[in-house]
């Protein structure tokens, strides 16, 4: 790693790491990473003493590109430069960099700790993949307050799995404090930093052992790639993920995909700025508005953790949630209304969406398991675009005409 890939600011990172002329394998100027397609690189001789271990991909060395790839090398040192750590593996999906940890990390009859406030196909994955089929004892525990994750944690426990904040309701969860109780008895602790991004939080700073992207969301930011990512300081668990899971299991990012997510990264930080603006000027205008009775957003004071935000984040990110008065036929009216905001699962490009989770993201979750989350027919969750921030404002407000007004607004108590 170059010396400015550390020392240089954020905003300068995004721009530069892994694509200076320095680092380009090829030598005709481009500003730009090249994309390689190469599947296969000639060798300039045969060393009888070759093995994967000697290939220096740092060095120029690469021999195929499941193993080392230029422009997937080039998407790995930028991300290890944004997240503060030593080291990047870029995968074919964050669902493949999550899989990737627990292959990495679990065997049978180990204990993983998960936040029950999950992505649902994480959820889903620890349950129905490593829970049934790889008999590792999952255990789903309430995060947002520490002593139930310590309360959790047996001497079988090999890791504590949190997403902060979560999604839909916008939950926190203290990782320097559970980072630190699970230190104490021997587990790891893997950060899903998909909604913040690096611009606005950092877990491996706060303690945390692993960090896993979706790239598809915030850090690709244009809703057109399908990435995922795992970065760590620890070198051993570094070498379990390449080796044994980009090399040996295979499910490593597409040289399309690592450029596209290299040309993201690049705006990122002004993308995160203007996220957080607009998400704040909206969240503002819904916590004052009859028609919803409960918003959560980190930002507004009136978020039970707006302490532990302030504290643990740089920023309070893109994506909030509301609950609507009435009833669900006037949320469905309410999303079929709106022209500024695509009805759409998925989140962090420069484009708005907005969803009902309890149709859409969480509809596979049963009622029951809805209801004890807190997500009930009528709350809605957008992802706040860049577009300007009084054009969506006035979209919403048109669409909120159509719905009855709540008893007086208190906002964000969940
Ligand atoms: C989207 C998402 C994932 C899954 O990522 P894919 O790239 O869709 O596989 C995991 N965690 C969070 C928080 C997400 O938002």
């Amino acid at each position: 790693m170059n010396r400015d890939d550390r020392t240089n600011e954020f905003d300068t990172r995004a721009v530069t790491v892994g694509e200076k002329p320095a680092d380009r394998a090829d030598a005709a100027g481009d500003v730009v990473s090249p994309i390689h397609l190469a599947s296969t690189y000639a060798l300039d001789g045969l060393d009888p003493s070759l093995s994967l271990e000697d290939v220096d991909p740092d060095a120029g060395e690469y021999l195929y590109s499941r193993l080392a790839n230029p422009t997937r090398r080039a998407l790995e040192k930028r991300l290890a430069s944004l997240e503060g750590g030593d080291h990047a593996m870029a995968f074919s999906s964050g669902t493949a960099a999550i899989a990737a940890v627990c292959l990495s990390v679990l065997r049978p009859g180990d204990r993983l700790v998960a936040f029950e406030d999950l992505y649902a196909g994480t959820k889903r994955m620890f349950t129905d993949l490593f829970g049934e089929r790889f008999d590792v004892d999952v255990v789903f525990v309430d995060a947002t307050d520490p002593d139930e994750v310590a309360a959790a944690i047996d001497d079988r426990t090999a890791l504590v799995w949190l997403e902060t904040p979560t999604n839909p309701l916008i939950r926190l969860c203290d990782v320097a404090a559970i980072a630190e109780l699970a230190h104490d008895r021997g587990a790891l602790v893997g950060v899903d930093n998909t909604f913040l991004s690096p611009y606005f939080q950092r877990p491996l700073e706060l303690g945390a052992d692993l960090v896993a992207h979706s790239t598809t969301k915030f850090l690709n930011g244009h809703s057109d790639s399908i990435g995922g990512a795992v970065i760590t300081d620890d070198a051993d668990l570094a070498e379990q993920l390449s080796l044994t899971q980009q090399i040996t299991a295979g499910s490593v990012l597409s040289p399309f995909d690592s450029y596209l997510t290299l040309r993201g990264l690049k705006t990122l930080p002004l993308r995160m700025r203007k996220h957080e603006e607009n998400a704040m000027v909206l969240a503002e205008f819904l916590a004052g508005h009859p028609a919803v009775s409960a918003v959560h957003y980190p930002g507004l004071d009136s978020h039970p953790q707006h302490d532990l935000a302030t504290r643990q984040q740089s920023g309070f990110g893109g994506v909030l949630s509301f609950e609507l008065a009435g009833d669900r036929d006037d949320a469905v009216a309410f999303l079929e209304s709106l022209e500024e905001f695509a009805l759409a699962v998925s989140l962090g490009g420069v484009e708005s969406l907005i969803e009902l989770p309890a149709a859409m993201t969480h509809e596979p979750l049963d009622p029951e398991t809805r209801r004890e989350l807190g997500i009930t027919d009528t709350l809605v969750r957008m992802s706040v675009g860049v577009e300007d921030a009084a054009d969506l404002r006035a979209d919403l407000a048109q669409g909120l005409s159509r719905v009855p007004a709540a008893a007086p607004a208190t906002s964000a108590e969940d």
